[in-house]
Parts: structure tokens; sequence; C-alpha cells
């Protein structure tokens, strides 16, 4: 057995059968594209998260943090251009009514469609066509409409009856979170003073009306993004656009994403305003191959220009030594916490043979598990151990996510920690009650140590 063959049907099963993530409102029925994350889902998550921050503004001099609104001025999708062409090339079957994104299906015949004009692709899609050669992939038709544009915006509205809507008070959930970024760059320069180059980070809920609703939490409607925007003279663009790369990488790789899943797409066809375009991707064992997982874009001076130019605030940025005035350009890095999740159960699902028997194991690094340490009294019948057991927990709470478990086997119990990718599981036993030790177990090599009880924190200060 190996790790290669975690399909999404097998992900998605084990993330709900262990409370990772649940499709969402599924007593009614379900919404498509839509996930909720249950306890070690949203312990899982926070991680994450919490990896980003700490690598990208914590451990930084350079980058500060930021948390805007959801809901901003409808005239800033305006300026950056979304409400104009926010779009994904969509084609439907005339049969069963199945949406498809059309680059996607080009894609798969090998014709590179990423943001290619909307001729070219029904083109292509003519060719196909001929040849019979494009399907319905839900019931194999091959009766396929052109493709047309679909916006990916999600509209609402703000003060006004719910039941119209109207163009007046139209507002848009956020498509990304980087628009808030703009708009406060001000407001952070004048309480932060910074010099450029300097970044703005934010993590913060996204929303897309995305065609294809079908690839679990990997392209969802409603997701979590980690940006950073970082600004610069333009002239100092190449230099930091490859310091981020380099930086965005090794972050994969000390987080135990192997190398050799890893590898960098570069654009071919860039939006109007980019210069340079990297994605990374990872090699999804549950999608069946590489799919974009971050973005490091050169945005050049577009976003400030844009925004300046439809609110009237001037941008321009005085260098003090110089005296040079310009409009700072940008360079961003955009990550999928959602998907970045799914990546990392990807690569740390693991179902290996342990003496005849399965055993699903989470190799997740250890400062993402959701849980640090397991805490099992052997008997739960037997009081003095239940009573150790519950001391050690009370304390070592204070520092570690932790787990108390006396139902089951001892054998049991540590398979369900395995599959959640509890790093540790400390036992009490009779041994104990005559020396103040405990067995610690850890999850990858199984191996035992005993550990004196009064030494356990020093013991997993070193190791977590
Ligand atoms: P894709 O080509 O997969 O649709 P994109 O190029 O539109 O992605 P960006 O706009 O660059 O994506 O967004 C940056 C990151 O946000 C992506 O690398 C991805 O991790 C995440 N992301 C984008 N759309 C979604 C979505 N619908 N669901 C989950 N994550 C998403």
């Amino acid at each position: 057995m190996n790790n290669k063959n975690n399909s999404l049907e097998k992900m998605a099963s084990f993330c709900k059968r262990r409370g990772f993530a649940f499709p969402s409102s599924e007593i009614y029925g379900g919404l498509a594209a839509i996930y909720d994350y249950g306890h070690y889902g949203t312990l899982l998550k926070n991680n994450i998260r919490d990896a980003w921050w700490k690598h990208m503004v914590q451990l930084r001099e350079d980058v500060y943090g930021l948390d805007s609104a959801i809901f901003m001025h409808p005239e800033t999708w305006v300026a950056s251009g979304h409400v104009e062409g926010f779009d994904d090339p969509r084609v439907d079957c005339q049969k069963c009514h199945q949406r498809m994104r059309a680059d996607h299906i080009l894609e798969s015949f090998g014709i590179k469609a990423d943001k290619a004009p909307l001729d070219f692709i029904n083109k292509e899609l003519e060719k196909l066509k001929k040849k019979k050669k494009i399907k319905c992939v839900n019931c194999g038709s091959t009766e396929i409409t052109p493709a047309k544009q679909f916006s990916l915006m999600i509209k609402s509205n703000l003060g006004s009856p719910t039941d119209e809507l109207s163009e007046e008070n139209v507002v848009y959930l956020r498509p990304e979170t980087c628009g808030g970024i703009y708009l406060e760059y001000k407001n952070m320069l004048d309480t932060v003073h910074p010099k450029l180059p300097f970044g703005i980070a934010q993590i913060g809920k996204a929303f897309r009306n995305e065609i294809v609703a079908r690839q679990f939490i990997f392209r969802t409607r409603e997701f979590e993004q980690m940006e950073m925007q970082y600004f610069l003279h333009p002239k100092e663009m190449k230099k930091n656009y490859e310091m981020w790369k380099d930086i965005r990488f090794k972050w994969y790789l000390n987080y135990g994403i192997p190398k050799n899943r890893l590898r960098w797409h570069k654009h071919e066809v860039l939006s109007h305003y980019a210069s340079m375009a990297y994605d990374i991707e990872f090699e999804f064992s549950s999608l069946q191959g590489f799919k974009e997982i971050e973005g490091v874009h050169a945005r050049g001076d577009w976003d400030l220009s844009q925004h300046g130019k439809y609110s009237g605030v001037d941008f321009t940025y005085t260098d003090e030594k110089t005296g040079e005035k310009f409009i700072p350009h940008i360079m961003e890095t955009s990550a999928g916490l959602n998907r970045l999740f799914l990546m990392f159960i990807d690569s740390a699902y693991t179902e290996e043979n342990v003496g005849g028997e399965k055993r699903v194991v989470l190799k997740l690094h250890k400062k993402l598990s959701p849980i640090k340490i397991a805490i099992f009294p052997l008997l739960r019948k037997k009081k003095e151990l239940v009573n150790v057991g519950q001391k050690i927990h009370e304390e070592i709470r204070k520092k570690w996510m932790c787990e108390f478990d006396t139902t089951g086997s001892i054998g049991k119990r540590y398979r369900r920690q395995d599959e959640i990718g509890t790093p540790y599981c400390i036992t009490v036993d009779f041994q104990t009650l005559d020396d103040n030790s405990v067995t610690v177990r850890e999850r990858d090599t199984m191996k035992q140590e005993r550990v004196k009880i009064e030494n356990l924190e020093d013991y997993f200060l070193k190791k977590l």
C-alpha cells in the first residue's frame, strides 16, 4: 500500500469520518462547493494559518498585518477590473445541463487556454466537437453549447429591502482579499510609517461563483486566502520577486511537503497588468496531477494607479533620500488556505501494513497536527491510573492541544490518534504507580520510551 492512491472520494470521506470537513448544510441536502470544518479540521486549518502568519509577519521586520472587511465600496471592483472581466469561460451540456469550464476542457487536450480570448476557445472547441471528442462529464453526451463568459463575482445588497436586488445598493462579496490591502495602503503607511519595500499581509474569506463544483475543498465558492502584497520601487521588482519565490517555496518544504511533489508553473499568458506570474503547484494524489496552490505575481503599479484614478486619492510615494516620486509597484503572494489544507491531508495520509493490519496514519508536520499529545490511562476502571492521567492532562493542556481518552483498547486508541496525526501518545500504566514514569509513543516510528512525569514538559518542549 502506498500514498499514491488517495482518491478525492477517499480524502472527502476520511475528512468527514474523522471530523475534518463536512459538506455544508447536509441536513437540507447540501450546498454545492461549500464546506464546514469540524473540530480537527478547525484545529488543522488554524495551525496552517498560524504557520503562514508566523513566517510572513511575525518573523519579518517588513510585513504588517491587516484584517479588512469583506464588503467594500463597489467602486473597488470596478477599479480593479473585476466587474468588467472576472470571468471564466463556460459550456453547458445540452442534455443534462451540466456546466463545465471550457478552458479546462481544452487543457485536457493539451491546448493552452488559461486566460485565452473567447474567440480562440470557441474555435478550438469547434475543432474538437467536429471530431466528437468533447463529452459531458456527467452524461457523456456530445451536445455541448459554445463557450460563454461567466462572471465569478457574487452580488448582494446593503441597506435596501432584501427582496429587491437594486443596482444602486449593490455590493460584492470580495473575490480576493487583496482588494482591502490596496484600500488600506494609505492608512497603513500613515500609522506604521514603513519605508519601501514593505508588505501588508491578510488572511480572510473570499467568494467566487465557481462554475465547476466537484473537487471537494480544492475549489469552493467560499474559501480563505492568505495574501501578502509587497510594495516596492519598480527597479527592485526582479530582486524581490526572486526573494519571495524562494521564501514561499521553502515554506512548503519546511512544513514537510516533499520537494518532488512541488513545482513552478510559469504563466505564458499574463493578465494585462502583470509582468511576471508563477504558480506553485503541488502534485495532488487526489486530483491526479500537479495543481495550483499559490500564485506569486508581479502586478506593476496597476492596483494603486487604478484606485488612485477611481477614488481621486494620490498614491504617489516620495523617496525621502532621493526625492523621487512614483507609484509603488506590487508583487503578491496569494495562497488558498483550504487548498493547502487538502494538500497537507493528501500529502500526509498514509496507509501502512503493520503486523498484517492496515494502519491509517496522518503524517502531518508536528506543528500542524490538530492534537499534539493524547493521554491514555491503561485501564478505565483503575481509578489510580485515571487520576494520574487526568493530572498530566490538566498540566500539559496549558501548553499544547491535548486529548484524554479512556475508551477501548490501547491499540485502538493509538490508531485513532494516528488517523488524526497526533505525534505523541502518553500511556499511564502500572509501572507509573511505582516510579512516576509513563510511556511516550511516537506516531511515525511507533517507538516507545519511558519518561518521568516531572520531565514531560521539558521533553515535549524539545520535541514539539
Ligand atoms: P484557479 O486557476 O485554480 O481557479 P486562480 O488562478 O483563479 O486559481 P488566484 O486568483 O491566483 O487563483 O487565487 C490565489 C489562490 O487562491 C489560488 O492559488 C488558490 O490556492 C486559492 N483559490 C482560488 N480560487 C479558489 C477556490 N475557488 N477555492 C479554493 N481556493 C481558491
